[in-house]
């Protein structure tokens, strides 16, 4: 049913759902309880120390595991609607985990009620005649990327393919071909959502607009998405691969960088670089400088925005660009490459670019990193990478979306990953350091740029802050009208929230 929403029937329907209205009680045995009555000998709901618990309760980082009183499996839309009418009924705290990629602990699972996990929600339906599929909110990139690539065409997805569909397209997501069709959210034409009343609604161009608008930066602040249906483009094979650089070489890299932003992103759609330094241990640094063209080329003479990084002008290391088959092959390989993390956080800031900038943000990386390198299982990485005008553009022109970016910038993050969870309180406190500096030299610089990309978002930050007066006017007013009861916000204790409508739990 695709229903345009009448508030005052909402409201109602609420007030009938949530008889107890106190969303501060937690009471998760109960739901368990109740979610195992109804969904009885469908396997659907396990609980700790049983095989199906265990095989569930899995993590991209260890830092993120915690252990729900039980996790519930659906297989379909309608079974995350009676979950979800069951636990603002019962005021029952619980969690959403996509891909389980976000380190954030408590974000896509809880210690303090039920998980739902979307794995079993994992439809790939493509059309052909619209050139859409409908993503299944429980799919990782891998499944997207291992259906559509024999059929030579593709979707705005993660780079690395381990990561969920759910979680990235919900906070922007940046994908290999942002560079021509903007943020991978813009992309999607329709959403399917269960609210917190239960009821499956539509998101699109002609449905729950300001729905639409709100899921796209609005994380999990409105309802638990069920499916997405993504805009799918042409492209087969390309050229892809990762050049790495010396530390000596590293400061010849910042003014080509800023030259290939503001004169030569926009005119080079089909290309896409990861600008990324990286430090392991007390190892020497050095740059990992991640290439992306959307055709084929010709390997001996490469298009000059790609071959300025690997004709050795500026000494590298290694570089592996290759012609591939695949549009996905590239996050695929990364997918396969990257295992789950031990601990990991990231954190986040932005800047307007400037050569001088990027040099100094590196001398602070680097320096403050250094007191912490011993720590065993250190790896340390900062990108910094270009928001372009098609971004922007794109954003304008597909109904809009809640990030607040009217003009470019590069999205500055840092990503640790290391072993012990007896340094996770300095990691954080390193992180929290790191980025203080870095703004302070933004601001010193004229450079500053306030948005924060959410999906590399530190708990303690708030990114939905970060997109600006007029973005958080229109959000509340849908969080108003789609979450009146901020069930979302309250029983959903992880996540970023609205400011006004934070969590008062945890
Ligand atoms: C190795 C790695 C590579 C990455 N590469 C990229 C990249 O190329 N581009 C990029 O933009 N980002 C990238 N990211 C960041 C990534 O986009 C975020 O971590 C994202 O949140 C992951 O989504 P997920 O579904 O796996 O996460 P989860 O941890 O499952 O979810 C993240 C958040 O979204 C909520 N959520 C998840 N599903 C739903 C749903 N269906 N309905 C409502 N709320 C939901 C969760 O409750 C949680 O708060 C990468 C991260 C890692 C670790």
């Amino acid at each position: 049913m695709r229903s345009s929403l009448s508030i005052a029937f909402f409201l109602s329907t609420c007030a009938l759902l949530l008889p107890e209205a106190s969303a501060t009680q937690t009471k998760p045995r109960i739901c368990c309880r109740k979610l195992s009555a109804k969904f009885q000998g469908q396997g659907k709901v396990a609980y700790p120390d049983t095989a199906n618990y265990l095989a569930q309760n899995k993590y991209w980082s260890e830092s993120s595991f915690l252990t729900p009183t039980c996790i519930f499996s659906p297989s379909s839309a309608n079974d995350v609607a009676e979950a979800v009418r069951l636990f603002s009924r019962n005021s029952c705290v619980f969690a959403i985990r996509g891909g389980s990629h976000m380190p954030n602990s408590g974000f896509s699972s809880t210690d303090n009620g039920v998980l739902i996990s979307l794995t079993g929600l994992n439809k790939l339906n493509y059309d052909a005649s619209r050139n859409v599929i409908a993503i299944g909110a429980g799919n990782k990139w891998t499944n997207v990327y291992n259906f559509l690539d024999p059929k030579n065409v593709t979707v705005l997805g993660g780079r690395n393919s381990d990561v969920g569909v759910s979680g990235f397209l919900l906070g922007g997501g940046i994908s290999y071909l942002s560079n021509s069709y903007g943020w991978a959210c813009d992309n999607v034409v329709e959403y399917e959502v269960v609210l917190a009343d239960g009821r499956i609604v539509y998101a699109s161009n002609n449905s729950n607009t300001d729905l639409l608008r709100s899921l796209r930066g609005g994380s999990s602040n409105f309802g638990v998405v069920t499916s997405f249906t993504a805009k799918v483009y042409n492209v087969g094979p390309n050229a892809s691969g990762r050049v790495y650089f010396p530390e000596s070489s590293i400061p010849q890299l910042f003014g080509p960088l800023y030259n290939y932003i503001v004169n030569q992103q926009a005119a080079n759609p089909k290309y896409h670089i990861i600008p990324n330094f990286v430090k392991i241990g007390t190892a020497a640094p050095r740059a990992s400088f991640t290439q992306f063209y959307a055709e084929a080329i010709d390997l001996a003479s490469p298009p000059p925005v790609m071959n300025q990084w690997i004709n050795g002008t500026i000494p590298l290391q290694s570089q592996a660009v290759v012609n591939r088959q695949d549009a996905g092959g590239l996050a695929k390989l990364f997918g396969a490459d990257a295992p789950p993390a031990n601990r990991s956080q990231w954190h986040v800031t932005s800047i307007i670019a400037d050569a001088q900038l990027f040099q100094d943000i590196y001398n602070i990386w680097l320096e403050t990193s250094q007191p912490y390198e011993t720590i065993p299982g250190w790896f340390n990485s900062i990108a910094m990478q270009p928001i372009g005008t098609k971004y922007v553009e794109v954003s304008q022109t597909s109904g809009g979306n809640a990030l607040g970016i009217t003009a470019p910038l590069v999205v500055v993050s840092a990503n640790v990953y290391w072993s012990n969870a007896s340094d996770d309180a300095t990691v954080r406190q390193f992180l929290g350091i790191l980025f203080k500096k870095i703004k302070d030299a933004a601001k010193a610089a004229g450079k500053e740029s306030k948005y924060e990309y959410l999906n590399y978002g530190a708990a303690n930050q708030k990114p939905i802050a970060s997109y600006g007066r007029e973005s958080l006017r229109k959000l509340a007013k849908a969080k108003r009208k789609y979450d009146p009861y901020n069930v979302f916000g309250t029983l959903v204790e992880g996540g970023f929230k609205i400011p006004g409508f934070q969590a008062i739990h945890g």
